[in-house]
């Protein structure tokens, strides 16, 4: 009896001690990385994350974890691979040659080297024609390169579609299955058709899925008017950093930014419906240095207390992020009370700022005209509204600025231009920008007062 009880005693003696000493590595260990514990409310911050990129999986030309690499490499906190009607998913094997053809001749080596002989899967002889190398799903691979409250990836895809002969691009940020492209008779009823197979997604499935209309100008497939009319299209890009997808316009067509300003004083005016919010984005398929659509150029700012898909897209629902081609803000406020507007800028060294504060007011000239070709003949692109539309409400050279609202304003949104350029223009006399997302409308669309 004694013999045991004296055993039974070493027993919970021995127990204690190991109580103790797992007690002591878990402390020690929660003191070890007590500094990247998950915080408490950590406070709002800005995550820098691009929503447009491309890879082997579609026709950008390197592998997806390169690419997210050079993004993780250069703060970016998140980004969506959204390759053209497919997701990283599911077994994809790609022949060497076409690897080569489509990088470069090092594109393999640059792979092996940077993750290494385990982890790159080939198939087949060396230098036979069958030699294939395996594209890693999103699933695969995000493992390897994510960081909790650093990087995400988050799963895109650009629903490419082609309407009229004319190129009708969404993309689709957090979306959990494909949507192949489902066509429409009209510009407007393919953006419909998209969107709605994208909301059926996101309802069906529980998820937040943000939608946004690429590169309007692309082919100029779309007008301000029609950019106006979809009203369940809340955001489209302001700019997008493929070379080809003017920007700025042309002799017939307008600006991206004027036509931003078009269709958002339609939309508010006429349609009495909340105005778009712009992103930017990079629609980078060229990741070897040659010219074309490389990696850098644009990306959205948001403002979020979490590094989470779904907390991200809440903040860009809820308008709480800006885009940029260069310029950091370190603020945005819009005071409701006072009706004051203020922006301030982040500054770099040596670098000029100006904030553009642009609007348009209820009393602006509603006149609006056909355009006309040499020979007078309508052409089908967005008509000529008057200089009122998006003016220039008050412009400040300087790192901040305020504007009053008036009253009178339908939207006020900030622009604000550096003078100098981004380290990889995608375009001839290019300075670096950010937009800011209107703001001020709400007002305008609250029914009127009861008396
Ligand atoms: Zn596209
Ligand atoms: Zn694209």
């Amino acid at each position: 009896m004694t013999l045991t009880r004296s055993h039974t005693l070493k027993r919970q003696q021995c127990l204690i001690l190991l109580v103790l000493v797992f007690q002591g590595i878990f402390a020690s260990h929660h003191t070890a990385s007590g500094d990247e514990s998950v915080p408490t409310d950590p406070r709002l911050r800005w995550w820098k994350g691009n929503i447009h990129t491309h890879s082997f999986w579609s026709d950008g030309n390197d592998f997806p974890e390169m690419i997210a690499e050079w993004y993780r490499t250069r703060d970016y906190n998140f980004l969506a691979i959204s390759d053209h009607n497919v997701l990283s998913e599911g077994e994809r094997w790609m022949k060497l040659e076409e690897i080569l053809n489509r990088g470069d001749q090092d594109t393999l080596r640059k792979y092996r080297s940077r993750f290494g002989g385990g982890w790159v899967e080939t198939r087949g002889t060396p230098e036979s024609p069958e030699f294939e190398v395996r594209l890693k799903p999103l699933n695969e691979f995000r493992a390897l390169i994510e960081e909790r409250g650093k990087f995400i990836l988050v799963q895109g895809e650009e629903i490419t579609d082609r309407i009229l002969g004319k190129p009708v691009h969404l993309n689709a940020t957090n979306l959990k299955e494909v949507i192949q492209p489902l066509g429409g008779s009209s510009i407007r009823e393919g953006v419909i058709n998209n969107l709605r197979a994208v909301e059926d997604q996101a309802r069906r499935t529980g998820r937040e899925v943000l939608v946004h209309l690429n590169h309007p100008s692309f082919y100029y497939t779309f007008t301000a008017e029609d950019l106006a009319a979809v009203l369940a299209e809340r955001f489209f890009e302001v700019f997008n950093g493929h070379p080809s997808v003017n920007n700025r316009g042309d002799e017939h067509h307008p600006s991206i930014d004027r036509l931003w300003d078009i269709a958002n004083t339609i939309r508010l005016d006429t349609l009495r419906s909340p105005p778009l919010y712009g992103v930017a984005t990079d629609d980078s398929h060229e990741y070897h240095g040659r010219p074309g659509s490389r990696p850098g150029r644009g990306w959205i700012m948001v403002q979020s207390r979490y590094l989470t898909p779904e907390h991200l897209i809440r903040a860009i629902k809820a308008g709480n992020f800006y885009a940029s081609s260069g310029v950091t803000l370190s603020k945005i406020h819009f005071d409701t009370e006072r009706g004051t507007f203020h922006v301030h800028v982040s500054p770099v060294q040596d670098v000029d700022y100006t904030i553009q504060f642009i609007g348009t007011l209820n009393d602006y000239d509603r006149t609006s005209s056909p355009r006309l070709d040499r020979e007078g003949k309508e052409i089908s692109t967005t008509r000529v509204y008057s200089e009122d539309v998006g003016r220039v409400l008050q412009s400040t050279r300087g790192i901040q600025a305020s504007y009053k609202l008036t009253g009178k304003e339908f939207y006020v949104r900030a622009v604000v231009t550096s003078n100098r350029p981004p380290e990889d223009p995608s375009f001839d006399g290019q300075l670096e920008q950010a937009w800011t997302q209107p703001v001020g409308w709400k007002r305008v669309l609250a029914p009127p007062p009861a008396d």
